[in-house]
């Protein structure tokens, strides 16, 4: 592609985004396709010669647009509710345009020495301290595997690296709450500890863990024969978004020798505002914690920043250098393979470095404290209606409710049934996206507000999308 062609096309494209990004309420937040529907519209095997541009942006509208779903609709209220912002994606784009690969700090001193700046400048934006040192990996489930990796490696004389784990004298076991993200089961399965490895402790009633039963849990294990080596505490759960007290589990693990990872990939953007600061409490006494500037900082997918207070043992876990690799440079620069299992590296800091500096702290802490007001929003509605019930409390901008009629005594079993229809027929009808979860065996419609572009208009259709769901049921 010649210069001129590219420009061209770039610039269709870029109109293309632009509008989609200025309307994305065009379309049903929940793709409608059928599985196999993309698929079957597709050729089953390449072009043998090149095609004309205009014949992909046309199938790109035909048959891909169809068979997405608007993460940027700013009704998408599933899951967690990310969405890239514009100087995100115009870092995103450049970033393509570079193609660097960050392994090395000579393959691209400039991705290397700006994943540094950028992930500083976060630590001080959340409030850790100084000795917290960064990586940037794609996602949180990758962080989590790599903090219990660097926990392994520091445990004494067992050698992991060398030996492997078949010649441990005593099975290892690691802790969370039973609210953990699954990536911490599967750092269990990836690192070949086993799931029986990982023990899951009780949360109280607001779904923090019960950091008695942790402690309990740990000296029941030692004297099984257990070793205990690492807790992971998390700062806003899937489900709920609770938050464990990490204050009593830093002492915990203070106290048992053990690493502690804090899983904040949700939670951690809120500390940006100096009101949520709370929810980092204890972190400084952690050994690593993870938070997802691409969940609700508004970076586009992907970007987890991974803090460690003792970065070389990251390294030392993970660092292998072969010939190839080699560089004569000094001993002060940072190689970023030498931090993780990839050696291949995408120059991330950039879109971040944009959305950073577009906004400011104040900027993402402004959009950040509007969904946090938007959710308390929701709440006061739920809480004043004789319909609906809140189902946990709601420290962030996710919400858990489920509908409960004052018309009929509703059994267990038949609220279950009913929530689960209204779920179905509020995503059919394509206006607003939610998702659900169980909370304590109780099915719990889920609302998560975190989109850029989400307004108290959106929130508020989302609240008439219901009501009128729940009026037609009833
Ligand atoms: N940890 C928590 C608390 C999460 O909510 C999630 C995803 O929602 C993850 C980890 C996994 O995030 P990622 O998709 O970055 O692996």
């Amino acid at each position: 592609m010649s210069a001129e062609e590219f420009r061209r096309n770039a610039h269709v494209v870029v109109d293309w985004i632009a509008d989609y990004l200025a309307h994305p309420q065009r379309f049903p937040v929940l793709s409608r396709v059928q599985p196999g529907d993309i698929k079957r519209a597709l050729p089953s095997s390449a072009p043998e010669l090149g095609e004309p541009f205009e014949a992909m942006l046309a199938d790109l509208n035909d048959i891909i647009v169809p068979g997405v779903t608007h993460w940027n609709h700013p009704a998408f209220f599933g899951y967690f509710a990310i969405s890239g912002s514009a100087p995100g994606i115009l870092g995103e784009m450049l970033s393509a345009a570079f193609n660097v690969n960050a392994m090395l700090w000579r393959t691209s001193p400039s991705a290397t020495e700006l994943e540094e700046v950028t992930l500083s400048w976060l630590r001080q934006m959340i409030g850790l301290p100084s000795q917290f040192e960064g990586v940037v990996y794609d996602t949180a489930s990758i962080a989590t595997m790599c903090a219990v990796a660097a926990a392994r490696e520091v445990i004494d004389g067992l050698d992991v690296r060398h030996k492997g784990l078949c010649r441990a004298s005593e099975p290892l076991r690691f802790y969370c709450s039973e609210h953990a993200h699954s990536s911490v089961d599967k750092a269990a399965i990836t690192l070949g500890l086993g799931l029986d490895s990982l023990r899951k402790i009780p949360c109280d009633d607001e779904f923090r863990i019960d950091s008695r039963a942790l402690a309990s849990a740990i000296a029941e294990d030692r004297a099984n024969g257990w070793r205990p080596f690492c807790v992971v505490a998390t700062v806003g759960t899937t489900s709920v978004t609770s938050v464990d007290p990490v204050p009593a589990i830093a002492d915990i693990c203070s106290r048992e020798s053990l690493w502690l990872h804090v899983d904040a990939a949700y939670g951690g953007a809120a500390a940006a505002c100096p009101e949520m600061r709370w929810v980092l409490e204890g972190c400084e006494a952690a050994d690593s914690i993870v938070f997802n500037p691409h969940k609700w900082m508004f970076v586009p997918f992907d970007f987890s920043a991974m803090y460690c207070r003792r970065l070389e043992v990251l390294r030392r876990a993970f660092s292998l250098v072969p010939e190839y690799l080699r560089t004569a440079d000094s001993e002060e620069v940072k190689n970023f393979m030498d931090y993780g299992p990839q050696l291949g590296r995408r120059f991330r800091a950039l879109k971040m470095w944009f959305v950073l500096r577009y906004f400011g702290r104040e900027g993402l802490a402004a959009r950040i404290r509007e969904h946090i007001r938007l959710s308390a929003e929701l709440k006061s509605w739920i809480e004043t209606s004789s319909d609906w019930e809140m189902m946990a409390p709601a420290p962030f901008s996710l919400v858990c409710f489920r509908a409960r009629p004052s018309s009929a005594d509703y059994s267990e079993e038949e609220l279950e049934k009913l929530n689960t229809r209204l779920l179905e027929a509020v995503n059919r009808r394509g206006k607003v996206f939610l998702s659900h979860t169980k909370l304590n065996g109780r099915y719990t419609l889920r609302l998560a507000i975190g989109n850029i572009r989400t307004t108290a208009e959106h929130v508020r259709l989302a609240w008439d999308e219901l009501s009128e769901v729940l009026s037609a049921e009833c």
